[in-house]
């Protein structure tokens, strides 16, 4: 029953749209990767797995610039504790949310650590936004904004801070990746 609605949906999906982006999740166990991507859920939004190289991922079509744009968002499924991500994860991905939790540092400290593997596996010019979630939490806050602009701005990546709880800065979050994603394409196919 689910499969057979899969197989519907999508087949609507691909009639319809004129681009097909993948983009990735990234970022420490617990920092909200899971919850940014469902509150980025509308009634587009379906969830399907690869249990096998354990990730989740989610499609949802979005209008950029008269483009019907179908994104296709991958989660590692809470497997990031237990081994690094292979470049599987990575591979075709044009855009990527990096994450991390205000409330923890350590989750701050570990950015080189995905950055690095960023990139190892990702592509070139992949399109990166550094994330800062659970900004509703301020009263535990152990990571200053300006921490996160500024390691965004030595990376050149681009910044912001979410709230999945309170659905703040999130479709910005994400619309911000995926019209940049366009942008690139754009231009290398003018
Ligand atoms: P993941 O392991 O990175 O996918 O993290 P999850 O999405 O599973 O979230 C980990 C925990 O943080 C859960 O208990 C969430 O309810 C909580 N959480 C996620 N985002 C927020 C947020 O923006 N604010 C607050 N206060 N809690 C959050």
């Amino acid at each position: 029953m689910a499969n057979h609605y899969r197989r519907n949906h999508h087949q609507a999906f691909d009639e319809e749209c004129d681009y097909l982006f993948k983009a990735v999740l990234i970022g420490d166990s617990g920092v909200g990767k899971s919850n940014l991507l469902s509150r980025f859920a509308n009634d587009e939004f379906r969830l399907d797995s690869k249990p096998t190289i354990g990730v989740e991922f989610a499609y949802r079509n979005i209008k950029v610039a008269d483009k019907l744009i179908k994104a296709q968002i991958w989660d590692t499924a809470g497997q990031e504790r237990f081994r690094a991500i292979t470049s599987s994860y990575y591979r075709g991905a044009l855009g990527a949310l990096l994450v991390y939790d205000i409330t923890r540092r350590e989750t701050y400290e570990s950015l080189r650590k995905w950055l690095r593997e960023l990139r190892e596996f990702g592509n070139d010019d992949m399109v990166v936004i550094l994330v800062g979630n659970k900004s509703d939490l301020s009263d535990s806050r152990q990571v200053e904004e300006e921490e996160g602009k500024k390691l965004a701005e030595a990376e050149g990546l681009c910044f912001m801070e979410t709230s999945a709880l309170q659905n703040l800065n999130v479709e910005e979050a994400f619309l911000q990746m995926i019209t940049k994603i366009h942008d690139i394409t754009n231009q290398k196919t003018l």
